[in-house]
């Protein structure tokens, strides 16, 4: 029976949430997308990826009740609605209008936002959000192409997002403790206060609102405040102790790295690993003019038991020089279309794990596998699990990274880990 139905507004975001959860052992199932049938051979936690973050509203509320619908009819009593840990989305949404959509249909009269992670920098202090030690509004976040973060204040951000009062119950009171924390979400109830930001700048802080919020039946946050409850549901019965545990199914070693990110993290990790790997690399400006049939040929050539690597990771300069002669969507979808045919390729080659470096590219290879559902086993990085799936028929382990998490090594130590 599922104990909690997790909702998350991308893929690389909703892997992130389904790993923290499986750092307890129990078994947790990922869906890309709202599934077709009926839930069937459910886990304690299931976790529905969409792709809503910059959707119109009306879409991602209406995308998002639909996996409310799907989660409740897997049983589960508590939802979670998990979004990026840097509050991405736009005075429109989606963050706040689907909190209020799912608030009304589940009758749940207060809601906590709390996209801290401590264990990636990302921390909040008297309601404003820090990346590292820049507010968010001075961060990188601010020149973000489709959500830039120009304000720290979430408060502020998510006021103009939703139609009921904002408050904040700030780190002093955290600091108190799980019953200090629980009596100033009662006053701000009693006040008519519906969303309420919560401070926190360590894991003992995640730990202690966890705590205070656990029967909430509606939680709101990045993965990180939500990685305490599955010990908190074992230690009070809500989960059974013997409810189905992860499991690391034996699979071939042939192994692939695809790199479609070009964040600042994901070209220091793609050039730690060409010191030890064979790379090719992808050109959009070649890829428009002569198709992806010389990486295919490449991969062909290559040894099955060596762990390549096949990137379109470049210097910003030279993204920039690809988007201006094909445009930037053009230029994304010719990498994420190459990237995509290549893993089938490398699939039908007898490559059982794959390694994916990006959002966008997670989800352009995730889709050309035939992946739909997924479990979720051991953290490679904090946020960053191995997930196990069937592609054709076939066992695989795929590992989704989303563009700045990850250490520089962290190709080899997700090959490593395995
Ligand atoms: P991240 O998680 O770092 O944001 P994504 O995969 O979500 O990574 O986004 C990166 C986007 O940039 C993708 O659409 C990808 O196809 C595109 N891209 C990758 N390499 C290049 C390149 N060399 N030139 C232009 N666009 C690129």
């Amino acid at each position: 029976m599922t104990v909690l139905g997790c909702i998350a507004d991308d893929f690389t975001g909703a892997t992130d949430l389904a790993g923290l959860l499986a750092r307890s052992g129990v078994r947790v199932n990922l869906h890309m997308g709202v599934p077709d049938a009926p839930p069937t051979d459910t886990a304690a936690f299931e976790v529905i990826a969409l792709k809503c973050r910059t959707e119109p509203v009306a879409e991602a509320v209406a995308e998002c009740l639909r996996a409310l619908e799907w989660l409740q009819a897997a049983g589960a009593a508590r939802f979670f609605w998990k979004y990026c840990s840097t509050f991405d989305s736009t005075a429109q949404g989606n963050i706040g209008p689907v909190a209020e959509a799912l608030m009304a249909r589940l009758g749940a009269d207060q809601t906590i936002y709390c996209p801290a992670f401590p264990e990636n920098g990302r921390s909040i202090f008297m309601g404003n959000l820090f990346v590292g030690e820049q507010p968010l509004g001075e961060s990188p976040m601010k020149d973000h192409p489709l959500t830039p973060m120009r304000d720290s204040n979430l408060m502020r951000l998510l006021e103009p997002q939703v139609t009921r009062p904002v408050g904040l119950a700030n780190r002093l009171v955290v600091e108190k403790g799980a019953d200090a924390l629980r009596a100033r979400l009662a006053e701000l109830k009693q006040n008519g206060v519906a969303h309420v930001v919560v401070d926190a700048v360590s894991n003992d802080d995640l730990q202690v609102i966890s705590e205070a919020c656990r029967d909430m039946t509606f939680l709101t946050g990045g993965s990180a405040v939500a990685m305490a409850l599955p010990e908190l549901y074992l230690k009070d019965g809500t989960l059974d102790a013997d409810a189905p545990k992860m499991a690391t199914p034996k699979l071939p070693e042939a192994a692939i790295v695809l790199s479609g990110s070009c964040s600042a993290m994901t070209r220091a990790q793609v050039s730690d690993y060409l010191r030890q790997a064979d790379g090719y690399r992808l050109d959009p400006l070649e890829l428009a003019q002569e198709g992806v049939g010389a990486a295919l040929a490449w991969l062909e050539k290559q040894p099955l038991e060596s762990a390549k690597i096949i990137y379109a990771t470049a210097e910003p300069s030279n993204v920039k020089a690809a988007q201006d002669k094909l445009g930037i969507a053009k230029a994304g979808a010719l990498v994420e279309d190459a990237l995509a045919t290549l893993a089938v390729k490398a699939r039908e080659l007898g490559t059982r794990r794959f390694v994916v470096a990006g959002g966008e590219t997670s989800g352009a290879v995730t889709k050309a596998l035939g992946v739909t559902r997924l479990t979720i086993g051991a953290e490679i990085a904090p946020g960053v699990p191995w997930c196990f799936a069937q592609s054709a028929g076939e066992e695989i382990a795929v590992t989704l990274k989303s563009g700045n998490f990850g250490a520089e090594s962290f190709f080899s130590d997700a090959l490593t880990k395995l």
